[in-house]
């Protein structure tokens, strides 16, 4: 299986090398293949067999795996392992300078991390595809896809992985990691949140079902497949997150002590 070199014709012709093959990497990795880019990868666990039905070409050693020179290199950890698994990168085996993307759930923590490490040379592209294996199963027309330029010398390289997401009808959407943070603390955070606390609750359906609840259910059941990690690292990496956690308890709260100032004094006193 040999790498196809890029060209200039309409559609670049990418190799990708990724580091961090799990759930997400694997569904992202399909369409790309579906559109005849070049996939490799690299991973902490052995993704080799599954790697060769696929048709991509996996790395146990990341060594190796940078000196296979990808126009790209994809990183697809999770949040909490990113600073461990980027400080362990030997970026001295870069063949030569490499636009690195990432496709974290969180935008100022990759960007800190990556303007941080990365070689001077290589470009940065912070991005996140807001869909998953679940959402996005059916295709990706009208998903969401964030991006930030963060560092981008090489203006075609870039657009050409922009236009993976845009040829399959992703909505795309440049902002600034902060701002993506400051609005995902209250959206997908927020999601994330209370299907956790569905999940805790062991939250299930009954035979009166209505079609609200059914909703809470599809909620906590698409937060229950996400690891645990994800929340964590939503959490923990996303310095938005804590305030909103805070309005949920106080939510909670003053709900309560509204309810009580309605309470029938002389039945409360049975
Ligand atoms: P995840 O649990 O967030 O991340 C799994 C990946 O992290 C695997 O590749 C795993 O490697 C790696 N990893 C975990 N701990 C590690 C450690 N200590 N050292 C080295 N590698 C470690 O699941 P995911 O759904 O695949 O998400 C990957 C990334 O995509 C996350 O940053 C997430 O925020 C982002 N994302 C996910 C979705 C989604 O719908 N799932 C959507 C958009 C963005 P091994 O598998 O080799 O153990």
């Amino acid at each position: 299986m040999s790498p196809p070199s890029s060209s200039s014709s309409q559609q670049t012709t990418l190799r990708i090398g990724i580091i961090g093959f799990g759930p997400f990497a694997q569904f992202l990795a399909k369409t790309l293949m579906k559109q005849g880019h070049f996939i490799s990868a690299t991973s902490r666990s052995d993704y080799s067999d599954l790697c060769t039905n696929l048709g991509i070409l996996f790395f146990r050693d990341i060594g190796a795996f940078l000196e296979s020179d990808n126009d790209i290199i994809m990183i697809s950890t999770s949040i909490l392992s990113l600073s461990r698994v980027v400080e362990s990168i030997p970026f001295h085996c870069l063949k030569r300078p490499t636009l690195f993307i990432d496709v974290l759930s969180v935008k100022e923590h990759p960007k800190d991390v990556l303007l941080r490490i990365l070689p001077e040379e290589c470009d940065l592209l912070c991005t996140h595809p807001m869909f998953g294996p679940e959402s996005g199963k059916d295709g990706w027309t009208d998903l969401t896809f964030m991006y930030d330029m963060v560092r981008i010398r090489d203006q075609h390289l870039c657009s050409s992985f922009l236009q993976i997401f845009s040829t399959e009808g992703c909505k795309m959407l440049e902002m600034t990691c902060e701002e993506h943070d400051r609005l995902a603390a209250r959206s997908q955070f927020l999601t994330h949140t209370i299907g956790r606390i569905l999940v805790e609750m062991e939250v299930e359906s009954t035979p009166i079902d209505t079609k609200g609840f059914q909703k809470l259910v599809q909620v906590k059941e698409s937060s229950a497949k996400d690891s645990f990690d994800l929340f964590s690292g939503l959490f923990i990496h996303n310095r938005f997150a804590r305030q909103q956690m805070k309005n949920l308890e106080v939510a909670i709260e003053k709900l309560q002590e509204r309810s009580k100032e309605l309470q029938d004094p002389i039945i409360s006193k049975l």
